[in-house]
């Protein structure tokens, strides 16, 4: 379901402006309250929308111009080599890490971190101790690729477009909430070894836990959602003559994608996996999350600043063009200057090679363009709300919306688990590139929208 007019509900001629404003602002930012005396619009709240947040705090991955998107996924066609593709050394002088091109984790925490280890061990397999690396981009990958560089004697400088280090990790500490605001990743099925759990528990942040689950429509609780159907239809999918998507695969086997249990489902998958299901591969399908996370209580960035703690770090400083040739290899920044390396590791996300913010002389080979194409960036969005008191009566920790047509159908209830009155609103795929693209009271509209089965929802039986 996509965001529409309908059911925004907000005054005319505001969207348009509100638009441009977004897609300006690099960085999700705090809601302000407007001073007074400045005109502002008022969008219009249906009755039994939920009320006014107190403080409200949301992402825009998806038109961010250093992150395009949340995590990248298969469409329909689609094939694992295309990360092995992307991850292909040139010429022993550009080498690429990212989650995009992690096998094994991909989409993840653990597989930006694991892709830049893997990145930094082929660099360590033909350069010389002392070399000169360039590191561009400081989020995981980078982070972990630039760690292992050093250890192994190089001379690293890492190179981050942003004023902060983290990507698309970022915790906001703020006396408001009772925990950081995670405006990126944060959550995980469990602390198995290679997920964000794990990760997470090592930096001690990991104790939240979401256990709970319930489905909630129009008529108060439901059944919470359920994989079953989905899986056989890809199960189903996998015999076909050719790809096609998990939606397609759906219809194949007699289901209706539209069916409100089956709806919710899918958001759900979105909303945990940022595929659009509507494109994603069946054969190579993103993975349905449990209906039980874990989730950080502190700071994720830490994943981040622990290894590049004592590394040279150029905040504020977007490549915009790189260069190589036998001898090494120069980087162009935003600000003109030109810099020489040995060699260098590129580490920003897939949605920000596909909208060419980076220069590559000589081009990339086809290989490599070929898998920048073809993969694709999926969008997940989060807003976080916390209000003056609690207006429902769920006791549950995690909330699917069944039925109507709400675009925001996860959300999170954080006060078992802290104590206030916080609820988390988790989007994914088309729903959340349309969120990420809406002015703040548009957005904020849509929230209380999205909220709305819950003002009037009865105690849990
Ligand atoms: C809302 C959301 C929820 C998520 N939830 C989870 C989760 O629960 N569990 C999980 O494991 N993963 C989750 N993820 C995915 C996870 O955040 C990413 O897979 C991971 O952080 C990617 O790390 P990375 O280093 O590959 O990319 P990034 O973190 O994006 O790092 C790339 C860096 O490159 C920088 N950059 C971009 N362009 C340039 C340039 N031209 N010059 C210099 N620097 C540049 C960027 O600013 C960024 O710092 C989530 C993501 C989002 C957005």
């Amino acid at each position: 379901m996509g965001i529409t007019r309908r059911n925004l509900l907000v005054g005319a001629g505001f969207g348009a402006v509100a638009v441009v404003l977004a897609a300006c602002t690099p960085e999700p930012q705090p809601t302000k309250t407007p001073s007074p005396g400045t005109p502002t619009p008022t969008p219009t709240i249906p009755p039994g929308a939920a009320p006014e947040p107190a403080a409200w705090m949301r992402s825009t991955w998806s038109t961010d111009p250093y992150a395009r998107g949340a995590m990248s996924y298969l469409p329909a066609g689609a094939t694992p080599q295309l990360r092995a593709d992307l991850a292909e050394p040139i010429g022993d002088r550009v080498f690429f890490a990212g989650e995009a091109t992690d096998d094994e984790h991909p989409g993840t925490v653990p597989g930006a971190i694991a892709s830049g280890r893997r990145a930094a061990r082929a660099v360590a397999d033909v350069a010389a101790a002392g070399e000169r690396v360039a590191v561009v981009g400081a989020g995981a990958a980078g982070a972990a690729a630039a760690r292992a560089l050093a250890d192994d004697g190089m001379t690293v400088t890492v190179f981050e477009a942003r004023e902060r280090t983290g990507g698309r990790i970022r915790s906001v500490a703020d006396k408001k909430w009772p925990i950081p605001v995670q405006l990126g990743a944060w959550l995980s099925a469990g602390e198995d070894d290679g997920t964000l759990g794990a990760e997470l528990a090592a930096q001690g942040v990991h104790r939240l836990r979401f256990e709970t689950p319930t489905g909630w429509s129009k008529d108060g609780a439901a059944p919470t959602v359920d994989e079953t159907r989905v899986k056989q239809a890809v199960a189903q999918a996998a015999n076909g003559p050719a790809d096609v998507t998990v939606v397609a695969a759906l219809k194949a086997s007699g289901a209706d994608p539209a069916d409100p249990a089956l709806a919710a489902a899918l958001a759900w998958l979105q909303a945990t996996t940022g595929a659009d299901t509507a494109k994603a591969s069946s054969w190579y399908p993103p993975a349905f999350t449990p209906d039980a996370l874990v989730g950080a209580d502190g700071d994720v960035g830490l994943l981040v600043d622990t290894p590049l703690a004592d590394l040279k770090v150029t905040l504020a400083s977007p490549v915009t063009r790189i260069a190589h040739d036998d001898s090494g290899v120069s980087l162009r920044l935003g600000t003109g200057e030109s810099l020489s390396f040995d060699r260098v590791v590129v580490t920003v996300p897939l949605g920000v090679l596909q909208h060419q913010a980076v220069e590559f002389a000589p081009p990339l080979p086809f290989a490599q363009r070929g898998a920048i194409a073809a993969l694709a960036s999926g969008y997940i969005e989060t807003v976080w709300a916390q209000f003056d008191e609690a207006f429902w009566k769920v006791d549950a920790d995690i909330w699917h919306v069944i039925g109507g047509d709400a675009p925001i159908r996860t959300w999170l209830n954080l006060q078992p688990v802290t104590g206030k009155p916080v609820l988390v609103g988790l989007v994914g795929g088309p729903d959340a590139e349309a969120f990420a693209k809406l002015g703040d009271a548009e957005a904020q509209a849509t929230v209380r929208e999205s909220l709305r089965f819950f003002v009037s929802a009865t105690p849990t039986p």
